[in-house]
């Protein structure tokens, strides 16, 4: 049974509100998100009908709802880049994303991949945005490539994948590590490390919803409220209690974001 005296705060840093699958049933999936004390969603944009339907959403729940636009590397074939700066440019644009790289085996070629990243992340400098980074097998390019912008720009490892000796080099470039499901599952004992060892001030939580699975959940139905599920595992992995992880995460991400808080909150 759910706490009723819910004091926690927490912050989906990485969601797809804007997936198909969440169209019809968006208000249920606030709702239920809201009672785990998950008030407020970070959506990512990640190919071009995407971005649209994001901005839709932020404008429909503002305050609640705040976009990022990028195409992702899964995404650069249909069109590239054209029209996302019209998007970046936008008031409500907390972020650039999602990008990055992915050198798992089927995706676009290495150096298109890397040049649509380089030219988004020279967007989010020219506009003082962070960027949400998907790195799949690719951790030693990504280094090299966010080594030519330290102190640049600030880059979210969006359910980070490294073990924690990678992580280590990402913390020295000012990286962010984002938590997601991946951490709840019990065998995943590197990640566990990486939660135990990450700074209180550089991490954050994220569902990456409908995409990740957690211990308890099927990544078809992970939606937003599993923010709470990735919140209380990283507290018992850090031995600290819930309500101290909720209040360093989301402190991170209202920082990194530049969100307000919401109305009537503790
Ligand atoms: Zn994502």
């Amino acid at each position: 049974m759910m706490d009723p005296g819910n004091q926690v705060v927490l912050i989906d840093t990485h969601c797809h509100l804007n997936d198909a699958s969440f169209t019809d049933v968006l208000d249920d999936v606030l709702d239920r998100a809201r009672r785990e004390g998950v008030v407020q969603f970070v959506v990512p944009a990640y190919d071009r009908p995407s971005l649209s339907r994001t901005l839709e959403l932020a404008r429909r729940f503002p305050g609640v709802v705040f976009p990022a636009f990028g195409i992702h590397p899964w995404y650069l074939e249909d069109g590239g880049l054209e029209g996302l700066e019209g998007y970046l440019s936008l008031q409500e644009t907390v972020a650039v994303g999602e990008v990055g790289l992915d050198l798992a085996p089927g995706m676009a070629p290495v150096e298109a991949q890397e040049g649509a990243f380089v030219a988004q992340l020279d967007m989010a400098v020219e506009r003082g945005l962070p960027v949400l980074v998907h790195c799949r097998k690719a951790h030693e390019r990504m280094f090299n490539i966010l080594g030519a912008y330290r102190g640049k720009v600030t880059v979210v490892l969006h359910s980070f994948s490294g073990s924690a000796e990678v992580m280590e080099r990402f913390l020295d470039l000012g990286c962010y590590i984002s938590f997601s499901g991946s951490v709840t599952r019990q065998g995943a004992k590197k990640y566990h490390r990486c939660a135990r060892l990450v700074p209180a001030e550089r991490f954050l939580l994220e569902t990456d919803a409908p995409s990740i699975a957690t211990q308890t959940t099927v990544a078809s139905l992970v939606e937003p409220l599993h923010t709470r599920e990735v919140a209380v595992k990283v507290a018992e992995l850090r031995g600290v209690s819930l309500e101290e992880v909720c209040r360093l995460s989301t402190g991170n991400a209202r920082r990194l974001f530049g969100l307000e808080g919401m109305e009537g909150e503790k």
